[in-house]
């Protein structure tokens, strides 16, 4: 049976004691939430991932992932961090593919390609982002964007590996505008995802895998979101920075 993830993404946000105290309300608060094939994920920037992963220790349903990695192993990259540094850190997942990434620091599917790569050689997961502009939808190209995010950064891996992979479907349209997708066109887009991969890898695979709805989910729209039969959780922007939200949507 695939898991069932909340993951929350900080972005560029909490400075490391506000992430410190932000991450132990949230384990507190989460600790006794999850059970059998649950986790919460969070993602924060790379000066925390140590602290929060001592500080989550004692607790396997509770993961740390990093929001970005290195496509090389190591070497002359000014300011960069590799796969290594985070899988050193304990840190076990890594948002690869953000929409904010391909935007702002021109990441491409053949980019994305290799950071798979690297990030799986280390040991770590990838939560690999996925989804269509407004104007890719209003154009109704989003079935196609999506196929070919798909077919270029990943369908590179073995069945093996791409059974390490999280998918999150984020679009982009939907991402910090308080404008969710509705759970119908979410489902439409996770049982479309399901189905390529089934067609790539395998019925079994495409049933393994999970699939996580990204886009100003809250507390308020994740139960509809999450009742759909092919949503398997949520990357979760702007509500994962509030304790009490981030509990109510992994509740
Ligand atoms: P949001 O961000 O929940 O603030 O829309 C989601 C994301 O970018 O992962």
């Amino acid at each position: 049976m695939r898991k069932k993830i909340v993951a929350g993404n900080w972005k560029m946000n909490m400075d490391y004691n506000e992430g410190l105290a932000l991450f132990s309300e949230i384990v507190n608060m989460v600790k006794d939430e999850i059970t059998g094939q649950q986790q919460a994920v969070v993602c924060s920037p790379f000066i925390h991932l140590h602290s929060l992963a001592q500080l989550a220790k004692g607790y396997d349903k509770i993961a740390i992932g990093a929001q970005n990695a290195h496509q090389n192993e190591s070497g002359a990259f000014t300011g960069e961090t590799s796969a290594k540094m985070i899988k050193s850190t304990g840190a076990a997942y890594v948002i690869l593919g953000h929409s904010e990434r391909r935007q702002y620091f021109g990441e491409n599917n053949e980019l994305l390609a290799k950071k798979t790569d690297t990030v799986l050689a280390n040991g770590l997961k990838p939560i690999f982002c996925i989804g269509e502009t407004l104007d890719e939808r209003e154009a109704n190209q989003y079935f196609d964007v999506i196929k070919t995010q798909l077919q270029e950064g990943l369908y590179h891996l073995s069945a093996e590996q791409f059974g390490q992979v999280v998918l999150a479907y984020e679009p982009v349209w939907a991402i910090g505008t308080g404008k969710t997708a509705t759970s119908d066109q979410a489902q439409e887009i996770h049982a479309f995802i399901r189905a390529e991969l089934a067609a790539k890898y395998g019925q079994e695979v495409a049933d393994d895998t999970t699939i996580l709805y990204g886009g100003s989910a809250n507390p308020k729209n994740a139960p509809e979101l999450f009742a759909q039969p092919d949503i398997d959780g949520g990357l979760i922007g702007g509500a994962s920075l509030k304790s009490r939200d981030f509990l109510d949507i992994v509740k």
